[in-house]
């Protein structure tokens, strides 16, 4: 039986592992993939989060799991697929054919991309993350969907390698912070097309092109790949039977402290309700929720 159940390993479940340990908690990291450390591991540049200017995202992910590893955290492999209360009080968790328990959990699962929702959106050459696919695009042409930080980035990040990008948004404006923007608009084989949706990817197998509805007109472009960022959904798959649990608009409800409505069960990082899904929010939680964790368990010791 373990103090504490921590599922994922991203920035909030290395952060929790983190404080866990110092907390001399027993405490297991369980993530479903090898050596995972979540979302950041698939950006190329992260440069707001404090003291490490510029740090590639897979190496800030690696930094965070070398310093969870030196205090002598615990890892499992595994996908977990449904959280269950005991009579007791304490939790099961079913880890890809077997059963971990634990008194309590904090739950740090993120989020799964948004998939575009048209015909087409499950071609070879479809894809979430520019980072890891950008290269296979040299010299081709692209598009980028999404209007926020992410579709921005991507485009930026892509218009380095291909010859050109369209960058179809929705809107005439962008949610993404100013200087990127900026960056955006300046950079010469970026072309805006905007007040438009994607209402079909074309190609037979691979991409082919994108056809685009622009209020009311429509336009195919020809692409040789499609790169989406228009948001994300919560993966809460786990958490569905987990009785009294409340979610709102998908996500955890949880307070400052990461507790949430079902005792002894804490939520941490994007999956839960919050203002801002960013590296340092998802490790400030991850902190919150192993020192909660740990106060609610010494009341019972
Ligand atoms: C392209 C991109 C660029 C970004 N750029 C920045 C940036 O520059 N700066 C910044 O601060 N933030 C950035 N972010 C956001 C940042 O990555 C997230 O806010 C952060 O990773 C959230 O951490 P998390 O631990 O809550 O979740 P995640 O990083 O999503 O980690 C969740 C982990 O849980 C695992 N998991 C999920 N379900 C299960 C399950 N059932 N069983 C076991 N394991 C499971 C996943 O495999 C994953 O490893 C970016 C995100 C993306 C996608």
């Amino acid at each position: 039986m373990y103090d504490i159940l921590i599922i994922g390993s991203g920035p909030a479940g290395l952060s929790a592992a983190v404080y866990a340990a110092r907390a001399q908690r027993k405490a297991v990291v369980i993530e479903k993939e090898y050596m995972g450390t979540g979302q950041i591991a698939v950006t190329d540049r992260v440069d707001n989060y404090l003291g490490l200017p510029g740090e590639n995202g897979y190496d800030l992910g690696e930094k965070f799991r070398s310093h969870a590893v030196a205090l002598g955290a615990e890892f499992l492999d595994g996908e977990v697929t449904a959280i269950s209360k005991t009579p007791e009080g304490n939790f099961t968790a079913a880890v890809s054919g077997k059963t971990v328990e634990g008194r309590t959990v904090i739950y740090a699962a993120g989020t799964v991309n948004r998939r575009l929702g048209v015909e087409g959106d499950g071609l070879s050459g479809v894809s979430y993350c520019a980072v890891c696919d950008g290269m296979f695009y040299k010299g081709k042409t692209v598009a980028v969907v999404g209007g926020g930080d992410t579709a921005l980035g991507d485009a930026l990040y892509l218009s380095k390698l291909a010859d050109k990008v369209y960058l179809i948004h929705r809107r005439e404006g962008f949610r993404a912070n100013k200087t990127i923007v900026g960056q955006v608009k300046n950079a010469p084989n970026i072309e805006l097309v905007l007040n438009a949706k994607v209402s079909r990817v074309l190609g037979e197998g691979k991409v082919a092109g994108v056809e685009v509805d622009q209020q009311g007109s429509i336009r195919t472009i020809d692409v040789d790949g499609v790169f989406t960022a228009i948001g994300s959904l919560p993966n809460t798959a786990a958490v569905s039977a987990l009785e009294g649990l409340a979610l709102d608009g998908g996500y955890i409800v949880a307070d400052e402290t990461g507790r949430t409505s079902v005792e002894g069960f804490y939520a941490a990082g994007d999956v839960r309700t919050k203002h801002l899904r960013q590296v340092i929010t998802a490790a400030a939680d991850g902190a919150s929720c192993a020192v909660s964790a740990d106060e609610y368990l010494s009341l019972s010791e």
